[in-house]
């Protein structure tokens, strides 16, 4: 075998496809993690996985006890991690009140960024202890997030202000539920979220690939207008949104071609440059591709690591 990856939120969509990708190449063992372990299963039978090439494992990013118990049993099994992929994430467009993780923080900025935080937090000596030439630590970053590009300008757009509100808990009590401290909007709570994840990332490089030597790495992997992450939406966008991309935009790729995509920047041997936003061109090949200012600020990297760290109870 050539290595063995964990990747959350495998149970639909682009982390399905990508755990599908990776196992049907007979190369690597794949960890799905995910919060609904029948489902999971039901996935990756109909996916047509085969059972010797990967194992479900429990893990709901929603709650930061989940997440270390996760470590725990990964730990317990005795297998290496040679490529981390943080994958899972939910998006509530049309929320009009927010929701809160177990400890109490907005459900999307919880999940997608804070739970992710800490399990990578969690798991970078693991990471630093395999043999695998080529370790790597993926967090699925969204264009939408990226504010110099035509998606990123729709609104709501993200913007993390001050992180006033990441600072105060993002509670909804006695701060916001939102990062920069304004009111509760589901759909900017979401592109924040992926602008934590795509900082991270490059926080991540700065303060460890030199030692390391892992390779930190976030991606877009186009518009994959067909997946779960729309389910909150209503009717008429979920069934306009996949032609529109498709025909207007042009950006539409499937979950099969996403998922070669994201399985790509786990093992293709060319992807090993750390510190990189990937994305795809028309012709489906990968380039390196520039961040918004606000989504490759150092120092807002560094904040939000700061506050992070506190807030997930690593400092
Ligand atoms: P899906 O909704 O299909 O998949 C999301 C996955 O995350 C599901 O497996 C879901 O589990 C899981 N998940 C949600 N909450 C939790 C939790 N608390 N604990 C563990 N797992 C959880 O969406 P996509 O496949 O589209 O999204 C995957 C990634 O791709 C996300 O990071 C998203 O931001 C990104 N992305 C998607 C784009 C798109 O156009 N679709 C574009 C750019 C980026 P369950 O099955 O149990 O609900």
């Amino acid at each position: 075998r050539e290595g063995s990856v964990i990747i959350t939120g495998a149970s639909s969509g682009l982390g399905l496809a990508t755990a599908k990708a990776l196992a049907e190449t007979g190369k690597w063992y794949v960890i799905m993690a995910c919060r609904d372990f029948l489902k999971a299963e039901r996935a990756a039978k109909s996916a047509g996985m085969s059972k010797e090439n990967y194992t479900i494992m429990h893990l709901d990013l929603a709650s930061l006890d989940s997440v270390r118990q996760f470590v725990d049993n990964f730990r317990r099994s005795g297998r290496p991690l040679d490529v981390l992929v943080c994958n899972a994430a939910v998006y509530q467009p049309t929320a009009r009140q927010p929701s809160f993780t177990a400890e109490g923080f907005e459900l999307s900025v919880g999940t997608n960024h804070l739970g992710h935080f800490l399990l990578s937090r969690l798991l970078l000596p693991d990471l630093n202890k395999s043999d695998y030439p080529s370790r790597r630590l993926i967090i699925v970053g969204s264009i939408t997030g990226n504010t110099n590009t035509l998606a990123g300008n729709v609104p709501p757009k993200a913007n993390l202000g001050d992180m006033r509100g990441l600072a105060g808990g993002l509670n909804g009590l006695n701060s916001s539920a939102m990062i920069d401290g304004g009111d509760f909007d589901g759909a900017k709570a979401y592109k924040d979220s992926k602008v934590c994840n795509m900082l991270t990332m490059q926080e991540f490089h700065r303060r460890y690939y030199e030692d390391t030597g892992i390779t930190f790495a976030s991606l877009y992997p186009g518009c994959i207008a067909t997946t779960g992450l729309f389910r909150e939406h209503i009717p008429l966008f979920r069934l306009l949104f996949p032609p529109f991309q498709r025909f207007i935009t042009k950006g539409f790729v499937s979950e099969e071609d996403a998922g070669k995509r994201l399985a790509q920047v786990v093992s293709d041997p060319s992807l090993t440059k750390s510190g990189v936003y990937w994305s795809w061109n028309k012709a489906s090949a990968s380039f390196e591709n520039q961040l918004s200012q606000e989504a490759s600020d150092p120092e807002k990297a560094r904040k939000i690591w700061e506050i992070s760290e506190k807030l997930v109870g690593l400092a």
